[in-house]
């Protein structure tokens, strides 16, 4: 080995050595699997089209829910059931600051703090329904997968936004899966619309169900959504987020135009 070499093999192991102590110091900013997210979270929270398909579902559900008070005999006898989080509520701050920090925000671990001290922002056009569907004397029922033993913190940001018929009795949290939560309101009540970004807030054939079941059972109801079911939007979470993309399969040819 000549005396060039040795220096060069000593100037590397030098240089290697502060960056083996930076990886096992922070071995989180190595791992960022979450940043996975990143465009899918921007469309959510920034998009001015998610703000338009959030009031598009609104007015959907605007219109469908007059003419079912049109065509009651008793409004009080009708409920619309819907879900909060991305639906009512906007919670994309707390994904966006975890996403951040490279910390896997669907693990939900941090979700629990969030719940007690978080700021969620109210999806356009949720309050404006739900003002004019109380106004009509319709019954409210929030069916949310909240933690249910924090429930008065929960109660307390929906008291804070402002949002009606919110009370200990109007929101059923996390317990039975949400069809038996359904079940409890239609008991006594004729669910006229079900709203929601995820599909188990609308039919338990989509919980804990592999997507190609999901996409059968979309299409087998295809007449149900923008009628009965009313969905939202919702690119930062669900249970499509590590589904493989499908590709063209042909050779990439590069064309100027
Ligand atoms: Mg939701």
């Amino acid at each position: 080995m000549t005396d060039k070499r040795i220096w060069l093999g000593l100037a590397a192991s030098l240089l290697a050595a502060p960056l083996a102590f930076a990886d096992s110091a922070a071995p989180s900013k190595t791992d960022c699997s979450v940043a996975e997210f990143r465009m899918g979270l921007r469309f959510q929270q920034q998009s001015a089209e998610i703000q338009a398909l959030q009031l598009q579902a609104y007015n959907i559900a605007t219109e469908k829910l007059d003419k079912a008070v049109a065509a009651a005999k008793d409004p009080a006898k009708l409920a619309i059931v819907t879900d909060l989080d991305e639906t009512v509520i906007d919670n994309s701050a707390l994904l966006a600051r975890d996403l951040a920090n490279c910390h896997q925000y669907d693990a939900w671990d941090t979700w629990l703090p969030w719940e007690r001290d978080g700021t969620p922002a109210l999806i356009p056009g949720a309050k404006k329904f739900l003002e004019h569907a109380d106004k009509l004397g319709v019954t409210i029922r929030y069916v949310s997968d909240r933690s249910d033993e924090q429930k008065k913190y929960t109660l307390a940001t929906l008291s804070k936004l402002g949002l009606p018929q919110v009370s200990a009795d109007s929101v059923l949290l996390l317990g039975p899966p949400k069809v038996e939560r359904r079940a409890i309101v239609s008991a006594d009540h004729q669910i006229v619309l079900l709203l929601g970004d995820t599909l188990h807030d609308f039919d338990a054939r989509f919980r804990k169900t592999p997507l190609d079941a999901q996409r059968k059972t979309v299409a087998e109801e295809a007449g149900k959504w923008g009628t009965e079911w009313i969905v939202f939007p919702n690119a930062g979470y669900g249970t499509w987020s590590k589904a493989p993309l499908q590709g063209w399969d042909a050779e990439t040819v590069i064309e100027p135009w």
